[in-house]
């Protein structure tokens, strides 16, 4: 008895699983925010037609400063589908400001990126992932990070952020990108292509975990 449930077990595992041309197992239909910070910018509506072609959706954390300069790309973002964080007003330290001077920093980034989509953002990102508890009081917002990084604004290389966010990308992850880079514009077609081949289901932050209360989620 005990040999025919581990065969079960071994039948149901095989079944759950797909095995890629890259030999990597995925669960069928595994969700994975893709993140897209410090823009929009001129390369924001290339990675918006990849992930529209793709079917699929990203969050693109804005820059407030990015929203007003690049309006169109910042309707884009919205206009087809996917989610729009907050990524404060120029990019400055948080936690250089004290918690009253970020959270007016962030109010000041959610009319400025609201003008610019229509859409008052229910998610923020700090810069550089820096933050603390009395920020998030102050704020009142969910902090959301990453659980990988693919390093693209250290590379700024097109194989190597496609090789980085295809190898690590994991079920109910959330991966950090740069839409103001065009190396990493360039990756977004490859990157569909390879995760939606292997079962993923490429979802906005919103779709993969909700809103939550304010809070640091996804902190490593
Ligand atoms: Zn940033």
């Amino acid at each position: 008895m005990r040999k025919i449930a581990g065969l079960l077990m071994t039948a149901v595992a095989t079944i759950a699983s797909v095995i890629t041309s890259t030999g990597v197992a995925q669960a069928e239909n595994c969700p994975i925010a893709l993140t897209y910070d410090d823009g929009p910018s001129a390369y924001t509506n290339q990675i918006v037609d990849a992930f529209a072609a793709h079917g699929s959706r990203a969050t693109f954390f804005m820059v407030g400063n990015m929203a007003q300069n690049f309006p169109g790309a910042a309707a884009n973002v919205v206009a087809h589908g996917n989610q729009v964080g907050n990524h404060s007003v120029g990019h400055g330290m948080l936690t250089s400001m004290g918690p009253q001077g970020a959270a007016a920093d962030i109010q000041q980034a959610q009319q400025m990126i609201a003008g610019a989509t229509g859409v008052v953002p229910a998610i923020m990102r700090p810069p550089y992932g820096e933050t603390n508890a009395a920020i998030v009081a102050a704020v009142g917002m969910p902090e959301i990070m990453w659980s990988y990084d693919s390093m693209d604004y250290a590379t700024h290389n097109t194989e190597s952020t496609y090789a980085n966010v295809t190898a690590n990308a994991q079920c109910g992850g959330i991966v950090l990108m740069h839409d103001i880079h065009a190396s990493t514009a360039a990756a977004a077609w490859r990157i569909l292509d390879n995760l939606q081949s292997r079962g993923f289901r490429m979802v906005t932050v919103g779709e993969l975990i909700g809103t939550p209360p304010p809070g640091m989620y996804y902190r490593q």
